[in-house]
């Protein structure tokens, strides 16, 4: 959690600054603006430095061989683990998990495939969202099929949305859940909308029974993620969207509803040095403070909606109300999405990168339930800037 004391008004800007200057790819290109953090965030030297000293002094394989350079990479992966679990705000890490997979997709299919099938029953039900990320519903329509070929029958049922907000409705969820439903996949904060899902609620909705699955992807690096606050029993998240390498996440599981999770089969090597760098990542976060990063991006997500909003051709996705800095709605992180009325998304992304933007801008990986056109994402993190919110603005307004 934050070490030092946290800067206030335009301290915070300044605080931004002298972390952006930590990423040699973010410092090295003041002409281009990376606005794709949801995508994959940039690394601070602090990481890479920690990828470095690892290759170059103990690169070995972990839980084999006796010597000190495998030694020490076996103590790194279960350090890193407590680190996780610390991180993570775990109430209870004597009796949680922390698998390394490698990033979120993969997390959430061996929860469907190692776990959720093992764990299913004939006439059992199951909630999936699929108006969130693709990679938070195939893997549970894929439990169900192999649960299938085995003659065992499982209920999706859709977890139903609040057609305004795009939040979940946890009325009609609460009228959903029976006494046959043992799992509800959730997302912590939307990938289009920056949305966060209000996950306390849909516990309080289900019941204290019903195992849920967080999809941490866009939140784990970018605002606190406690495990105290929030009774979810799974969450996965990928490594490389919290500063860390691609290849490096994780499972967390709880173990309290149902068995504990452990991947089927014989796992291999693990990625010894993305694990290393998600150690670092983490100390890094920490440093920083989760809580100051929310803050920060939220406060420039707010400023480019509000630019937004007062060009007439844009149109900004989710919830109308919950737009302000200090929404009481529906709390919104550092994701703004918008569409042009007269320019197509694809077109749009070609624009701004014409001008040194670099934005998402297409399907943003939808569920079947999600938006159906495309659109344009910017996404923000520790070392964005208000300049470059700005710029963009001046941009757009252009095209206005
Ligand atoms: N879930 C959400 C909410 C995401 O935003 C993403 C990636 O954008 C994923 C899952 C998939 O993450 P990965 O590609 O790292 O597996």
């Amino acid at each position: 959690m934050p070490v030092a004391p946290e800067p206030q008004g335009e301290d915070l800007a300044a605080w931004s600054s002298a972390l952006r200057a930590q990423f040699p790819i973010v410092a090295g290109n003041p002409g281009l603006a990376y606005l794709d953090s949801a995508a994959t965030a940039q690394k601070p030297q602090a990481v890479l430095d920690v990828v470095q000293e690892y290759l170059t002094t103990s690169n070995a394989n972990a839980g084999r061989g006796t010597y000190p350079w495998a030694n020490r990479t076996t103590s790194l992966i279960e350090e890193t683990r407590g680190r996780v679990k610390a991180f993570l705000d775990d109430p209870d890490p004597d009796t949680s998990t922390v698998h390394f997979v490698s990033g979120t997709t993969e997390g959430l299919r061996r929860v469907a495939l190692d776990w959720l099938v093992r764990e299913l029953r004939e006439g059992d039900e199951i909630i999936v969202p699929f108006a969130d990320h693709e990679a938070n519903a195939s893997p549970w329509l894929e439990a169900v099929g192999a649960l299938a070929r085995q003659g065992t029958r499982v209920t999706v049922l859709e977890m139903p949305y609040q057609s305004a907000s795009r939040d979940y409705d946890t009325e009609r969820l609460a009228e959903l859940v029976s006494p046959r439903t043992r799992f509800v996949a959730v997302t912590h904060v939307h990938h289009v909308y920056g949305a966060d899902m209000n996950v306390h609620r849909v516990r309080r909705a289900v019941g204290d029974d019903v195992v849920l699955c967080m999809d941490a992807a866009q939140s784990v690096g970018h605002l606190p993620v406690s495990m105290t606050a929030l009774d979810v029993d799974f969450a996965v998240f990928s490594g490389h969207k919290a500063l860390a390498l691609p290849g490096s996440g994780v499972v967390w599981s709880r173990g309290k509803r149902g068995a504990a999770f452990a991947p089927l089969g014989w796992s291999g090597t693990p990625n010894t040095v993305g694990i290393a760098s998600l150690g670092a990542a983490l100390d890094w976060l920490d440093r920083a403070g989760p809580e100051r990063i929310e803050r920060w991006t939220v406060r420039l997500a707010a400023r480019l909606t509000d630019g937004l909003r007062t060009l007439a051709p844009y149109e900004v996705l989710g919830c109308q109300l919950s737009l302000a800095e200090q929404s009481s709605v529906q709390q919104r992180h550092g994701i703004v999405t918008f569409r042009h009325r007269d320019i197509d998304a694809a077109d749009l992304g070609f624009i701004l990168f014409s001008h040194g933007f670099m934005v998402r801008a297409d399907g943003l990986c939808q569920g079947r339930g999600g938006e159906t056109r495309s659109s344009v994402r910017v996404s923000l993190h520790a070392y964005s800037s208000r300049e470059e919110v700005d710029r963009l603005l001046e941009v757009l307004a252009g095209l206005a």
